[in-house]
């Protein structure tokens, strides 16, 4: 299911715990099943994971704050400001309110990025993260349609060494984080292909290409320049 479905949860009310508090100025609400994990141990990570991401990326862009729906094991999965996901998966699905519900891409097939930047953002903290190779060459899609399965788990190992890549490009994580600042203050809520990132505006088409930004997708025809052109507001109408 796409990430930007809204989540709605009903439970009997006996058999679940909630909590609410804000959490560095967000409304934060906390269900959890009784007997599963403490909706204290999920504000234990968001006073330090909301404060970051806000600093590095911006603030959460959900108005309404955020909702989570705790289970005791698993991975997770994020919707518009909000998420079920287990403790370990809570920063994960957190960043997805950046991207995947709220920076997205224009095709469902582009939407790996979602969990590439998603991914980079957290193993980039350690130095040995390697690039991708240059000579990496990618199929890798997320969906074919709303509806359509296959995704990709490429996404989350290559993918975030595409994105860094991009970073060392870039020159430092430093810069990579203000890229993406700058793309999500830019381009929230208004669907874009991976090219019409300012990573890929003043670079040449042999660059983009080595980032794998174009994968699984059409490569754009025209001269070197054509991202930014795109990005300027010459593009397509939006698919999603
Ligand atoms: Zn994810």
């Amino acid at each position: 299911m796409a990430s930007y479905t809204i989540l709605f949860h009903l439970a009997p009310a006996a058999d679940v715990t909630v909590a609410e508090r804000r959490v560095a100025g967000v409304d934060v609400r906390v269900l959890s099943p009784v007997g599963g994990p403490a909706p204290e141990e999920a504000f234990a990570q968001l006073e330090g994971w909301l404060p970051e991401l806000q600093a590095a990326v911006g603030p959460l862009p959900m108005p309404r704050g955020l909702s989570l729906v705790l289970t005791p094991t698993g991975g997770g999965m994020e919707y518009y400001g909000g998420s079920i996901t287990s403790l370990r998966a809570l920063q994960h699905e957190v960043f997805h309110m950046y991207w995947g519900c709220s920076t997205v891409m224009r095709t469902y097939r582009d939407s790996w990025l979602d969990e590439a930047v998603n991914m980079w953002y957290a193993l980039s903290k350690d130095p040995a993260l390697a690039p991708i190779e240059q000579s990496f060459r990618s199929d890798i899609v997320s969906a074919r349609s709303p509806i359509g399965t296959g995704f990709d788990r490429r996404a989350y190992d290559e993918g975030a060494r595409v994105v860094e890549a991009i970073a060392r490009d870039l020159g430092s994580r430093d810069a990579a984080v203000a890229w993406l600042r700058q793309v999500h203050a830019t381009r929230s809520f208004a669907p874009s292909r991976p090219w019409t990132s300012p990573a890929s505006c003043g670079r040449t088409a042999a660059s983009t290409s080595r980032s794998g930004c174009s994968a699984g997708s059409t490569r754009p025809r025209g001269p070197p320049r054509w991202a930014c052109r795109r990005a300027s507001g010459t593009g397509s109408t939006r698919s999603t």
